[in-house]
């Protein structure tokens, strides 16, 4: 059922999320692939900049491919709260009324697009993988109209054995999160301006703005695997937790982070922030070593982008070798230490 004027809604709107003013790595990414689709669509992209004090962050939304910058700055707006910022984007959304929004689906646009999205009552596709424009049904149908210049929003679906296209024809905006470190942000264009529009739909606590009583922020002194150009990934195989030890070697050598599968972190040798997968990061790291690790979708689908695959398995039908740029088949307890040996020797 078409809910609202679809004509009336234009342009590619991306949640520029930033926390104690710091933009957030996935609202570059969001902005790289929105530049893309409004492109397509001949139109422009549109960073909603949400927060308080935080006008000195529209020039780096800029340089990553903004056109333009909705500013909602408030006192209210200091530190996410589900209310207030769903309140800000709602009230954007509908002044503004924007073809398509992207929300990076970090712990707060997974609370905050849903919420959105049904207040504007609209539909929202989560945890996208990929994200195009092109006509829905994608093949015609008889009897069927068949919309062109759709959003058409890709995930896995059913515990990642099947991947579904999704789409909103009827309704705008057409929503959608999408995982940090899927997209590629756009190389910045120094000095970019974008047009800045400060809108303030007015702010009155109500019962359901909660109190923060105290922020306390989780040190963690180990490198965001989203972050590291080499991964040593090492999955059931490994054994033990002790002897990811192997691992650490390996990771020494080449300057690299280790990383795991979701069985390591089920097992608990490994904490959760380090599992690659569909329910753990996304990387593309220059280099990954998968080691002892089988190949499962829910585990590619997080590291399939990576420039170099190496996997290391003692099984030669596993399939983590139907992805991998180069295969070792043998025990990696003895290819391990050997290729560590190794390269510190090439290093000497
Ligand atoms: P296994 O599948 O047990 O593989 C171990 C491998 O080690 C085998 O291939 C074996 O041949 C090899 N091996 C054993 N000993 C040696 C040795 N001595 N030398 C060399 N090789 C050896 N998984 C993830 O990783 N990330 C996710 O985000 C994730 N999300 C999921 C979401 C859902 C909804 C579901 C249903 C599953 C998810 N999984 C995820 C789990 C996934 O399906 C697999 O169970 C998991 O990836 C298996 O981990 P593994 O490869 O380490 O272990």
């Amino acid at each position: 059922m078409v809910t609202n004027n679809i004509e009336e809604y234009k342009g590619v709107y991306v949640f520029a999320q930033q926390v104690d003013n710091e933009i957030s790595g996935i609202a570059l990414e969001l902005l790289g692939k929105g530049k893309e689709l409004a492109a397509k669509l001949e139109t422009e992209v549109t960073a909603v900049l949400i927060g308080y004090n935080v006008k000195n962050l529209a020039d780096k939304l800029a340089e990553y491919g903004a056109d333009k910058v909705i500013l909602v700055d408030d006192p209210e707006l200091e530190t996410y709260r589900t209310e207030p910022y769903a309140h800000a984007l709602a009230s954007v959304i509908e002044k503004y009324k924007p073809e398509i929004v992207l929300v990076g689906a970090t712990a707060i646009g997974r609370d905050l697009g849903p919420t959105v999205s049904a207040r504007v009552k609209t539909g929202l596709t989560a945890d996208c993988t990929v994200l195009e424009i092109g006509d829905f049904p994608l093949n015609a149908i008889p009897g069927q109209e068949q919309k062109h210049n759709q959003l058409l929003m890709t995930r896995p679906a059913f515990g990642g054995n099947t991947i579904a296209t999704i789409a909103c024809p009827d309704n705008r905006p057409q929503m959608a999160t999408v995982r940090p470190g899927v997209m590629q942000k756009i190389a910045p264009i120094a000095g970019a301006k974008a047009v800045i529009e400060e809108y303030n739909p007015g702010f009155t606590p109500n019962n359901k703005y909660v109190t923060i009583k105290e922020v306390v922020k989780a040190v963690s002194d180990t490198v965001d695997i989203m972050d590291a150009k080499i991964l040593v990934s090492g999955g059931r195989g490994v054994g033990s937790a002790e002897n990811f030890k192997i691992l650490d070697d390996l990771a020494e050598v080449l300057g690299g982070t280790v990383s795991c599968s979701r069985a390591v972190v089920d097992n608990g040798w490994k904490p959760k922030d380090l599992q690659v997968g569909q329910t753990g990061k996304t990387v593309r790291p220059q280099i990954y070593f998968a080691i002892g690790i089988s190949g499962a979708i829910q585990h590619v689908a997080g590291m399939e982008e990576s420039d170099l695959i190496v996997a290391i398995n003692k099984d030669e039908t596993a399939p983590i070798f139907d992805v991998a740029d180069y295969g070792i088949v043998g025990d990696l307890n003895k290819v391990v230490p050997a290729l560590t040996e190794q390269l510190k020797a090439a290093k000497a």
